[in-house]
């Protein structure tokens, strides 16, 4: 009873305080992201913490201490716009899950994770971008006669929790078994082992598995792409101003030159030329 009722004071406190920090000026709340606003972090710290993935080859990979991939080069370009050094980013490792909420809660300033952006996570997040356009997709091994999601009924196919694929096989293809990990390196492994059929989410994440020096010959990605999804970099539902920046950002990135040098040094690597970045849809700020 004692706990309980301490534990409700404790939280009337901290709404009060949170609601003191919102209203601590109105030029600094709404939509210019307040205090808590990206831009104002970055310039005061010189610091951000970004979330990413580290177990997507290509994407977001994380070996020792070092996370490498198309994602980690796009958060470098968008703390070096914000006037962040590289040494002032702390890489924080997300799984597909824990996106909205790490932002939420602040755990993070920006999510670069193979995010898509839709309107659901909209409710609660902003995106900048998009930066590049995935499009779900299939891993199956070399010999299996599954030639798209039409193919997958009474099959086993594995996505991850929290994903708009492992969502839209439970949607609009509810005749498959999924099995939901919370992260796709288990799935390729279960595919590896034989215990599922097939694994789904988006092709450029599947790609980069396949290309594992540990999975040559054995697997190959369907190539028939159905549906869009759109990468976008998630921050703050409030910081408006931050989301803006990002998108000034993204702009100059594709004028400079600096998101196809992030492209050619991660998974432009095996030989893939780099995507225009289409700089009109770079239009999702709330
Ligand atoms: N892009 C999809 C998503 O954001 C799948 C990839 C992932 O889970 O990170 O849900």
């Amino acid at each position: 009873m004692r706990i309980t009722r301490f534990a409700a004071t404790f939280g009337a406190l901290t709404m009060a305080l949170a609601v003191a920090a919102c209203g601590g000026g109105d030029s600094e709340s709404g939509s210019s992201g307040g205090a808590s606003g990206i831009v104002g972090k970055a310039t005061n710290d010189k610091k951000l913490v970004i979330g990413v993935k580290a177990d997507q080859p290509g994407l977001g990979l994380q070996t020792g201490s070092t996370y490498t991939g198309f994602d980690i080069e796009i958060g470098k370009i968008i703390a070096k716009g914000l006037g962040v050094e590289e040494s002032g980013i702390e890489w924080k490792t997300t799984v597909s899950a824990n996106r909205e909420p790490y932002i939420q809660q602040g755990q993070v300033d920006l999510v670069v994770a193979t995010y898509t952006i839709n309107d659901e996570r909209k409710k609660v997040v902003n995106f900048g971008g998009p930066y590049f356009i995935a499009g779900q997709d299939l891993l199956v091994p070399v010999d299996s006669t599954i030639t798209g999601p039409e193919a997958l009924k009474g099959k086993k196919v594995c996505s991850v929790s929290g994903s708009t694929p492992a969502k839209r096989i439970q949607t609009d293809y509810k005749d498959a078994q999924l099995q939901q990990f919370d992260s796709y390196s288990k799935c390729v492994t279960a595919l590896a082992g034989g215990q599922v059929d097939a694994v789904t989410t988006d092709d450029i994440i599947l790609a980069g598995y396949a290309a594992q020096e540990q999975y040559a010959g054995k697997f190959k990605v369907v190539g028939k792409p159905f549906s869009e999804e759109p990468y976008g970099i998630g921050l703050k539902k409030d910081d408006s101003e931050g989301c803006n920046k990002i998108n000034e950002i993204l702009k100059a990135a594709a004028a400079d030159g600096s998101y196809k040098k992030a492209w050619d040094d991660s998974l432009g690597k095996s030989g893939t030329a780099a995507p225009e970045l289409d700089t009109t849809k770079l239009a999702n700020c709330a």
